[in-house]
């Protein structure tokens, strides 16, 4: 080993040992949040513990070089902590932190939510959806989700883009709308796209449609996707029954696939519905030291966070807030602001693993003036 790499080793084991000592004199077993910080500055990593101390000196057992939590103790300069009094709210917080800061190797590292696919509608003046992996970074983008398969469900939005004509090509094409009369010259009349040949695609890149007409159709596909549209399904039924009544059974049994296809996807968006519904609660939270927590949750997301009533007053209080959180009219929507799709899919995983929390939970129609949608 080179003198530079002996010293630069020696400098990054000065600095364990340094942490070392810090974490066995402060750190304390109870809930928290941690955040490891590079030598200059940056916040390399956020996470949570239910046992603060435990997990971080865990930090320093790292057998192999390789292991994540080695990796990140080399490359930190300082750990920091902050106590929280649960679990729950340890693991809330971290989330927040990360969204804030975004630290580089909560990044590299995480997994969890590439696992799910997501529909989401792409902003613009001929919108369309897409399928992608985790809810991506865009604060402004309108999620469906989280769905298991991403491939079936592409799948899917094909049939259900081919049936009402949207378009399904690269999101920064340009689009030249029929109504369009500012075009200084008249786009092309075939964009050289399979899809507005054989007509299954309206062509807002070619005139082919007015905006207005576009996005009504998308609109049909969404109202589809919320139960409350079946244009889609009837148009392919009676096509289907038009190809059996010609005795074109093969061609029938085609467009039932379609639809099967379609009506997939509608169940799945049903259940995603009701998933995002029942989580819809005030939720009382056991803390450190008595210091317990009420949260008012509503589709998925935490609304208001109390300390938990102890008295007559502060009982009626937090009936207040989760009646004023509870009662405004929410449509029950498969649809996630992007911003909140991770508090969802944290929420709704924490309930998954630990089913029993639930018991603590009042449910929101508890609530007086409370409604659920
Ligand atoms: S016709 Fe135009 S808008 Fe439609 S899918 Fe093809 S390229 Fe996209």
């Amino acid at each position: 080993m080179s003198r530079k790499r002996r010293s630069a080793s020696a400098a990054v084991e000065a600095r364990v040992e340094t942490m070392l000592g810090h974490v066995k004199a402060g750190a304390r077993q109870r809930p928290g949040v941690y955040r490891m910080i590079s030598p200059d500055g940056e916040i390399l990593y956020v996470g949570k513990a239910k046992n603060l101390r435990t997990r971080l000196l865990g930090y320093f057992r790292a057998d192999f070089p390789a292991e994540k939590s080695a990796r990140i103790i080399r490359e930190a300069g300082e750990v920091m902590w902050d106590y929280h009094p649960s679990e729950f709210a340890a693991l809330i917080e971290e989330l927040r932190l990360i969204k804030k800061f975004r630290p580089r190797l909560n990044v590299m590292m995480k997994r969890d939510a590439r696992h799910f696919a997501f529909i989401r509608i792409t902003p613009g003046p001929a919108p369309k959806f897409m399928v992608v992996r985790g809810a991506g970074n865009d604060e402004h983008g309108t999620y469906f989700g989280p769905f298991h398969g991403a491939w079936q469900l592409e799948e899917a939005l094909r049939e259900l883009n081919d049936v009402l004509g949207l378009r399904d090509c690269r999101i920064d094409l340009p689009m030249h709308f029929a109504d369009q009369v500012e075009l200084p010259v008249a786009p092309a009349r075939t964009p050289g796209c399979i899809r507005f040949e054989i007509g299954k695609c309206l062509g807002p890149c070619v005139a082919g449609v007015s905006q207005r007409q576009y996005r009504a159709r998308f609109k049909v596909a969404r109202e589809y996707l919320e139960g409350r549209h079946d244009a889609p399904v009837e148009t392919l039924r009676s096509a289907m029954e038009k190809s059996s009544e010609r005795l074109e059974f093969e061609r029938a049994a085609q467009i039932r696939d379609k639809m099967l296809r379609l009506e997939s996807l509608r169940e799945q968006f049903e259940r995603l519905r009701f998933a995002v519904e029942s989580l819809s609660f005030v939720y009382t939270v056991l803390g450190h030291g008595g210091e317990d927590r009420a949260y008012v949750i509503r589709r998925g997301r935490i609304r208001a966070e109390l300390p938990a009533p102890q008295t007559a007053e502060e009982r009626a209080a937090l009936a207040v807030c989760a009646a004023e959180v509870f009662a405004p009219a929410e449509l029950k929507s498969a649809t996630v602001p992007a911003h909140e799709v991770d508090e969802l899919m944290l929420l709704s995983s924490w309930f998954r693993k630990f089913p029993a929390e639930l018991e603590r939970a009042v449910p929101a129609a508890e609530f007086p003036r409370a409604r659920t949608a």
